[in-house]
């Protein structure tokens, strides 16, 4: 989701990199006014940049391909679509338990650690252990790493697509106006003017067999989305699948990354990762209500929360609950909240940036413990014995 940051937010990360940079240089109080860039690191992390120490899209197939390979008797990776340019979008799915997770990654191409977390969490839960074997038979894990490969190749938010794509896919459309989630113009330095894209995370509707109507558009963040991209089609279909195949998808998590200067309430610790099961007020969509479980995705929430606790995975920063004023029934969790999944929101620090091999690695550790926490709750019954109310007391964001 990300894109989404408080003024006060800005204002203190401003304040703590200025300190930093008069601190080492003896900059002038005059760059106290600038905010800092869309990828500026804090405090006093230091770092690479750039999108290159992450798993590309070919890197991801020769990962894909080579897990499969190794444990081709628990493991089953297949192209569930192709993206707007071509590009594979796939599925990797292990266990035979009744109990369905899905989970996404880098809707948001920019958002790459979720990716580099699922490949983990694939070798660990296909692993020749008893520990791997009890929770394969409780659980079935689908996991769709890289699901908006355009994106992500372009290292950007938004997809590869141009509205007139869009009209040629659905000609019913020719007279719409263009959806309100369209780039056109230059964003957070992506050339969006010469290469048009959607934010694919606002194009899910909680009716899976919507089909797109002209006066639907250009609707708006509020509004439910139309399935008008190949990437979240792919996600629908697959959704639709499991939904048919096991009656219900079980638990829907959302992998992405927010900015890298969030504070927490002390407002002296930049947060490592957010998480929230709360993502539409459903007072408004109550038309689209097929069995909205609000405590339960709190209470998978507070799974994650607490192995993350429990482990101490914060090394470098804190735990907090994701913003819960939000409605956006166009997000993937938006949608599929409302279809009766359990749905959880991780948002891990850093947009594509890292702070070097050793803090990205515990970013990724970060986002596999928490899902870790899902999984074992699910595996072992005890989600259902997490009191939601305690929820309400995870920290929020400063
Ligand atoms: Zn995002």
């Amino acid at each position: 989701m990300t894109n989404r940051k408080t003024y006060a937010a800005l204002a203190a990360a401003a304040l703590v990199a200025t300190t930093v940079t008069a601190t080492v240089t003896g900059a002038s109080p005059a760059n106290a006014q600038a905010a800092p860039p869309a990828n500026a690191h804090c405090g006093t992390s230091t770092g690479d940049t750039g999108a290159n120490a992450w798993t590309d899209h070919a890197e991801l197939r020769d990962a894909l391909e080579t897990l499969e390979a190794q444990r081709s008797d628990v493991l089953d990776v297949s192209q569930i679509g192709a993206s707007n340019r071509g590009r594979a979008i796939w599925a990797a799915r292990t266990g035979t338990g009744p109990k369905v997770v899905l989970i996404t990654s880098e809707i948001h191409g920019n958002e790459k650690t979720g990716t580099d977390a699922l490949l983990a969490l694939l070798r660990d839960f296909t692993a020749p252990t008893p520990e791997a074997r009890r929770l394969r038979s409780q659980v079935t894990l689908v996991a769709v790493p890289k699901m908006n490969p355009d994106a992500a190749e372009l290292d950007r938010r938004g997809n590869d697509r141009t509205w007139a794509e869009v009209v040629a896919d659905f000609p019913q459309l020719a007279s719409a106006r263009p959806a309100w989630n369209y780039y056109t113009q230059p964003r957070s330095g992506d050339d969006y003017a010469s290469r048009p894209g959607f934010d694919v995370n606002r194009d899910y509707h909680p009716d899976l067999d919507y089909v797109p109507r002209p006066e639907d558009f250009p609707g708006s963040s509020a509004q439910t989305g139309w399935y008008i991209h190949p990437e979240s089609q792919a996600i629908r279909d697959l959704y639709k699948s499991l939904k048919t195949e096991f009656g219900a998808v079980d638990t829907y998590v959302d992998l992405h990354h927010q900015g890298p200067c969030d504070l927490d309430e002390s407002g002296e610790n930049q947060v490592t990762m957010s998480l929230s099961g709360k993502f539409i007020d459903i007072a408004n969509h109550q038309e689209y209500d097929r069995g909205y479980r609000l405590d339960y995705s709190k209470q998978l929430t507070l799974a994650a929360y607490d192995a993350l606790q429990t482990r101490g995975e914060s090394p470098f920063g804190s735990l907090t609950l994701y913003p819960q004023d939000i409605d956006l029934p166009g997000t993937g969790l938006g949608s599929f909240a409302l279809n009766g999944s359990g749905t959880v929101l991780f948002e891990v620090r850093g947009q594509t940036q890292t702070w070097g091999a050793k803090q990205r690695g515990q970013l990724v550790q970060t986002v596999v413990n928490g899902l870790d926490g899902i999984i074992d709750a699910l595996a072992d019954g005890s989600v259902t014995q997490v009191d939601p109310a305690r929820y309400d007391d995870i920290p929020e964001t400063q």
